[in-house]
């Protein structure tokens, strides 16, 4: 098999030549810092006052980041998806909230976006659950330190893992798989405890729930092992979705501000070690895992698919799924969705006010700050000059 990720006009064949130029303008403008900020300001301004700017964010850094504002324009975006072989984690993008109201409203968005999926005809093959979507995130850190609950505070996280399991239920019916996100490590332990009796009851034919596993904490690769080998007692099969991580600057800070030794490795090549040796593990071992691999990183992925080759495990799989954010490293989704790999895009849908954290997230992320935009904006340079001379 020669696999690439250098293709450009297998990645972006499905942008017209206006979204492509679009992409293009945007993460041009994102390589400028001073762009980025005064554009994260004012959508942090949009947000908190009410401003009327909605559209300008929507046809911008929206278009490109999210799959629309309801289920029905996401799943017309996953259509245009499922065009190519690609599929999709539907995602409801919406954080940060902390009533009681937003959590009954987000347990309900969950459930309807698995009856949506399971009734239409776009190939949602993922629904990510992030609990903080329905927990307090202090109550998650109390439980996680080990403290003592107040009365009502036990009955809190009652309802929690009663709305948990309620979701889980739907999706079980439905045949429909839930990803639950990983967030920061001193909410973790209550989380990872509750997936796993999620797996335990409803993982015994197929792998219907995934924990997430955030390899750049130098604990993570033998938690997997442990996961593994829980899973193989009591009979049923870890779904594990593989990630490097996203809080490692917040996890760093807090570790150093508390003064405990942070839970993070000392450096990337750590990270990277880390990552692969766990998708290697998790591949070793298919069929009693189940692996989703979500990653940007295209060493991490070649590697993958290599050792599946030699493995000669099918491409179509059901136990191995790539995945990328929407936006972003389009090289792989689509290149592995020509080679045949099970592959599809994080979606988040959502109303633009709601979305906007997850916006500023990417816009930090992509912005030359960090450093990540030169590869998408060489690759999107790379597809409009070659479009451009292949009409000359
Ligand atoms: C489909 C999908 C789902 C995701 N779901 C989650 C989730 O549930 N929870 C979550 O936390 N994140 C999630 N993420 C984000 C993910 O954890 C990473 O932040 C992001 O994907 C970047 O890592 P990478 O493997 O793509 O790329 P790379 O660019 O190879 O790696 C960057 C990552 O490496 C690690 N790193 C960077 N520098 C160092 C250093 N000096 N020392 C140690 N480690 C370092 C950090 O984790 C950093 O984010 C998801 C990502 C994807 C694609």
């Amino acid at each position: 098999m020669s696999l690439s990720f250098e293709n450009t006009a297998l990645a972006f064949r499905y942008k017209s030549d206006k979204k492509l130029k679009k992409a293009h303008f945007l993460f041009k403008a994102m390589q400028y810092p001073i762009l980025t900020k005064v554009g994260m300001k004012m959508a942090e301004w949009v947000m908190r006052y009410n401003l009327p700017f909605t559209k300008i964010i929507k046809n911008t850094i929206f278009v490109q980041f999210c799959g629309g504002e309801n289920l029905e324009e996401a799943a017309e975006t996953t259509l245009h998806l499922n065009k190519y072989k690609v599929g999709v984690a539907l995602d409801y993008g919406v954080e940060g909230k902390e009533s009681e109201e937003d959590f009954k409203n987000a347990v309900e968005e969950f459930k309807r976006a698995i009856r949506f999926a399971a009734s239409s005809n776009a190939a949602i093959d993922f629904i990510p659950i992030k609990v903080t979507g329905f927990a307090q995130f202090n109550l998650l850190a109390k439980l996680d330190e080990g403290a003592l609950l107040t009365t009502s505070e036990e009955a809190a996280w009652e309802k929690v893992q009663e709305r948990m399991f309620e979701i889980a239920e739907v999706a079980s019916e439905h045949k429909i798989k839930l990803l639950i996100d990983a967030e920061h490590s001193w909410i973790q332990k209550p989380l990872d405890d509750m997936t796993d009796r999620l797996m335990e009851k409803y993982n015994k034919d197929y792998p219907l729930i995934y924990n997430t596993f955030q390899l750049y904490r130098h604990d993570r690769f033998s938690f997997l092992k442990k996961s593994h080998k829980k899973a193989q007692e009591k009979g049923y099969i870890l779904g594990a979705k593989l990630v490097r991580g996203a809080y490692m600057e917040l996890e760093r800070q807090r570790a150093f501000e508390k003064g405990y030794p942070s839970p993070i490795n000392a450096t990337k090549a750590d990270t990277d070690r880390d990552y692969d040796a766990a998708v290697k593990y998790c591949i070793q071992h298919l069929g009693e895992i189940a692996v989703f691999v979500g990653t940007h990183n295209e060493g991490s992925c070649m590697k993958a698919t290599k050792m599946m080759d030699e493995k000669g495990i099918e491409h179509q799989d059901h136990h191995v799924y790539f995945s990328q954010l929407f936006g972003m490293s389009d090289n792989i989704t689509f290149n592995l969705a020509d080679a045949g790999f099970k592959v599809g895009k994080y979606l988040p849908y959502g109303p633009v006010k709601d979305v906007i954290p997850y916006l500023i997230r990417r816009a930090e992320e992509n912005s030359s700050v960090s450093g990540q935009t030169d590869r998408e904006y060489q690759l999107l340079k790379k597809e409009v000059e070659r479009r451009k001379s292949s009409m000359s």
